[in-house]
């Protein structure tokens, strides 16, 4: 049944210098290759791939151009890639491509984006992203570079020299072919079979694979869990580094060791797509015991499940509480405070509870405005912009790309005839009828399913869904801002004094600090001292 496969098309800037493997094209179609592996109803149809890593630099891109033709043609069905900024130049940009695609029935999806443009809110999401994406190439190309060139200080791998599937050479880690293939299949048995990691460590002592540093011994479930929940496997590294004394940092944490973390995104080369590595946290949790973290995902606020304690590493949850007044007050709290108040022992060895103070949600909001401001992002006219553009959409007539769909069906159900004519004419034999049937069979059943995804599109265009969420959207300055903050923020690391936030699709990190607010005193944008950590 491969006809019934969504044809998936890959597109990426490639780097051709030698230093930089993690761009070639090879790593960059074993990437693509191995997420539309993951998943099943997908099938490569092609990776097209420009020279060139900046979104703003190139102005030719014939592989583009070509992919778009195949579009048109309709040789493909959907697009990948990962970055709107490595899409298109610009927001407008940006935007006449994935409609002119979307009328040919191709959908983009934005791996690191998370964005989809056959989602209702694709199109405005992408919008949202692509004007920051803009603006932030302009304003920081300079002083940041998108990420890609690291300094050295910060990528360098300390430590211990054998990591399973990488080895450590000058401070640089490079993928261990062999290990590596491994750690895929780990992968690919705990997501695409649905095996669990005692299984998986039977299966692989029983097909004679040596286990990571036990030589000899058989594996255990432990280290297939380790294969699966370390970050390096998707390319990045979890570094431990010393307090900085002045952030961060209070006394009782030093006492206890600890160290601040530093989370290096995209460091090094991948041997899983992070999709895929992501995919699988999620699996890990969802399999996790219900009740082991006490963590319910309920997205109710722009920065739900992004909230991270910097001492203990646990999840912010939301709190509110109704003043005097009847005004309702929210706050957010780590959720071992939450749950088992400030760290004791009570002679146990594993200390339960956590010193972390409460932070009130305006304190979130007023960070994320220091950070925004600091972007250079002006919110209000950027939001003008992205109604403006979303507004312009054009919408009549039937799209291009559901007339060619019923003409390719039209023509399909012809050929399906003629085979009948073929052997009742006795030109071709019954086993041959038999498979040609079966091919125009699983071409019709995707044709059907891509023409009602298509209506589906079409219609809700149509009744304007997307226009009245919009509307909702925009009426709302406080909504707005927490939209474009949901947008924006990947994650926040919240100590004693100052976060870390950390932007998505921008790599950037922002250290934010400020003197512990005083009680009933909201925290100002003036109290905050804001500064961009280098190239983490
Ligand atoms: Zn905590």
């Amino acid at each position: 049944m491969t006809g019934a496969k969504l044809r998936v098309a890959a597109y990426c800037r490639v780097s051709t210098s030698q230093d930089d493997q993690r761009n070639s094209l090879e790593n960059q179609r074993r990437y693509f290759a191995e997420y539309i592996g993951s998943q099943p109803d997908w099938e490569l149809a092609r990776v097209y791939a420009d020279e060139g890593l900046s979104g703003t630099a190139a102005r030719n891109r014939p592989a583009f151009q070509q992919m778009l033709s195949a579009a048109e043609e309709g040789e493909i069905d959907l697009i990948l890639t990962k970055e709107v900024s490595r899409f298109a130049r610009n927001t407008v940009d940006a935007l006449a491509c994935t409609r002119r695609l979307r009328r040919y029935g191709v959908g983009v999806v934005f791996i690191n984006d998370g964005i989809d443009t056959r989602q209702n809110d694709g199109e405005f999401r992408l919008t949202i992203m692509a004007s920051v994406a803009q603006e932030e190439s302009r304003k920081t190309s300079e002083r940041v570079k998108w990420g890609q060139r690291r300094s050295m200080e910060n990528g360098v791998v300390f430590g211990c020299n054998n990591i399973y599937g990488f080895s450590l050479l000058h401070g640089r880690l490079t993928v261990k072919e062999d290990e590596a293939e491994v750690i895929r299949l780990v992968y690919r048995k705990f997501l695409n079979e649905g095996k669990g990691t005692f299984v998986i460590a039977r299966e692989l002592s029983e097909s004679g694979v040596e286990p990571p540093r036990a030589k000899g011994k058989p594996w255990s479930s432990t280290m297939v869990l380790r294969l699966l929940r370390n970050e390096k496997y998707c390319g990045d590294l979890l570094q431990k580094k010393s307090y900085t004394p002045d952030f961060l940092d209070h006394k009782k944490q030093v006492n206890r060791g600890e160290e601040e973390q530093i989370y290096l995104r995209d460091h090094h080369e991948p041997i899983v797509p992070r999709a895929v590595f992501e995919q699988a946290q999620q699996e890990l949790a969802r399999r996790a015991p219900a009740g082991a973290q006490g963590r319910r995902c309920v997205r109710r606020y722009w920065c739900s499940g992004k909230l991270i304690c910097a001492a203990c590493g646990r999840r912010f949850v939301p709190r509110r509480r109704r003043r005097a007044g009847g005004e309702v007050y929210r706050y957010w709290v780590c959720a071992a405070r939450g749950r088992h108040g400030p760290r004791h022992t009570d002679g146990r060895e594993t200390p339960d509870g956590c010193d972390m103070r409460m932070m009130p949600h305006q304190a979130l909001c007023t960070c994320m405005d220091v950070v925004v401001e600091r972007l250079g992002l002006d919110v209000g006219r950027l939001i003008r912009e992205t109604a403006e553009l979303v507004e312009q959409a054009e919408d009549g007539g039937v799209p291009v790309a559901l007339e060619r769909l019923r003409e390719r069906r039209q023509r399909v159900l012809q050929r399906r005839g003629d085979a009948l004519d073929a052997w009742l004419g006795h030109s071709i034999t019954k086993e041959e009828l038999d498979s040609l049937r079966a091919r125009y069979d699983a071409a019709l059943a995707r044709l059907d399913g891509q023409e009602r995804t298509l209506e589906a599109q079409w219609q809700a265009a149509r009744t304007g869904d997307g226009r009245t969420a919009l509307r909702a959207f925009l009426e709302t300055e406080a909504l707005r801002c927490e939209a474009v903050y949901g947008e924006l923020l990947e994650q926040m690391r919240i100590g004693e004094g100052g976060v870390l936030v950390r932007l998505r699709g921008l790599a950037v990190t922002f250290r934010l600090q400020y003197a512990p607010p005083r009680r009933g005193a909201g925290l100002r944008p003036e109290d905050i001292r804001c500064t961009l950590l280098p190239d983490t």
